[in-house]
């Protein structure tokens, strides 16, 4: 079962995981500088955006947002 690793709440599917991320969970680090690869962006949502986007495709971000 997807779980958020920032929070603890598990979800039915990735989609719905990824959401969680994007929109409500409010364990992600409000930093500008990336917590796993430590690129810093212009803004925190920037951080925010990069963060998420690169879980889909990269394995250290995936581990450090999800555990399935
Ligand atoms: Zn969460
Ligand atoms: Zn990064």
């Amino acid at each position: 079962m997807p779980t958020c690793k920032l929070c603890g709440r598990s979800f039915d599917t990735l989609t719905e995981l990824y959401m969680h991320l994007s929109s409500e969970c409010n364990r992600i680090p409000r930093s500008r500088r990336c917590p796993v690869c430590g690129n810093k962006y212009r803004s925190i949502r920037f951080m925010k955006h990069h963060l998420i986007n690169e879980a889909l495709i990269e394995t250290r971000h995936m581990n450090y947002l999800i555990s399935i």
